[in-house]
């Protein structure tokens, strides 16, 4: 049996002899191998066909604006001005689609590297809602707290983690709406939390533990409504990877159509003579 299973007949499994001896141990351990290999295998092979199917949209829009521009392009210059902005605008998500599945590859292969140090989280928060400030310009975005904090973490992939959090704030709020951040010192648990929260579309209680998955996507009419354009599902995904290689704890509060709040507790990389007495471990 062990050797009629292959990659195309994972399904397989080897019978598990009745007597409880090192054979049937040796069965079971292996069929249990296999478990792990056909899940492995199973969700590789989804993330391939999620992924095409990402890609096929924009690769259409594309095709049918070439074909629009060829035929009367060059005679109306609305439809020229319209083909390229379109061409241009679904090439950009294409772009951002390939960025996020590199990475998400390099972080399943273990080439994601990452160059830790000790950082100011508080000047990396400072950073990332400076930056959102400027792109969210039909949303208050603003720090209500930010004390200081030095956390152990590789910069670049803790700025896009954040950029993460605020992008999806602010494209799951509808104009007008508010989104604070805050971030502050627990010394008592030796650790950080920082929060994203906004008023916006909230969260269903069953995609609660969804949304992290690569390509999910809560309820597409809600989000229309907040006037978004739209994602590839993968952004969660990706923060959940980062946090996990800082050990950050991710939870989500959220409440459909009030909003939503991300915490993170982030562990702090410093001695803090004033409470080490209590500190555990
Ligand atoms: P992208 O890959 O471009 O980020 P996305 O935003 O759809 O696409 P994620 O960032 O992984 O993907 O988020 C997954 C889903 O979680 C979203 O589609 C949305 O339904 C839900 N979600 C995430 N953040 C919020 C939020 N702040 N408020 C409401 N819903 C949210
Ligand atoms: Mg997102």
């Amino acid at each position: 049996t062990a050797r009629k299973i292959e990659v195309e007949r994972m399904d397989k499994r080897i019978e598990v002899p009745p007597a409880q001896d090192e054979l049937s141990e040796l069965a079971l351990t292996f069929n249990h191998m296999l478990d792990r290999l056909e899940r492995g295998f199973n969700q590789q092979q989804r993330f391939v066909s999620d992924a095409s199917h990402e890609l096929r949209t924009p690769v259409t829009v594309i095709l049918g604006y070439s074909d629009l521009l060829a035929r009367w392009g060059r005679s109306d210059a609305k439809i020229l001005e319209e083909g390229i902005t379109s061409i241009r605008s679904e090439a950009e998500d294409m772009q951002d689609l390939i960025e996020k599945l590199l990475f998400l590859a390099r972080a399943d292969q273990k080439r994601q590297i990452l160059h830790k140090d000790f950082v100011h989280l508080d000047e990396l928060v400072d950073d990332a809602v400076r930056k959102m400030k400027l792109v969210a310009k039909e949303h208050t975005v603003q720090i209500a707290v930010n004390e200081p904090g030095i956390i152990y973490a590789d910069p670049a992939t803790m700025r896009q983690m954040m950029r993460i959090f605020l992008e999806n704030a602010v494209k799951y709020t509808p104009a007008g709406g508010h989104i604070a951040v805050s971030s502050r010192r627990l010394p008592e648990k030796g650790c950080m939390e920082l929060t994203f929260a906004d008023d916006g579309i909230g969260i269903a209680q069953e995609d609660k533990d969804k949304i992290f998955e690569r390509f999910y996507r809560a309820d597409s009419a809600r989000t229309k409504k907040a006037g978004s354009i739209g994602g590839t599902g993968l952004g969660l995904s990706i923060a959940s990877w980062i946090a996990e290689q800082h050990e950050i704890e991710i939870a989500v509060e959220s409440e459909l159509d009030k909003g939503t709040k991300f915490i993170l507790t982030i562990p702090l990389a410093e001695d803090d003579e004033s409470d080490t007495s209590d500190k555990e471990g």
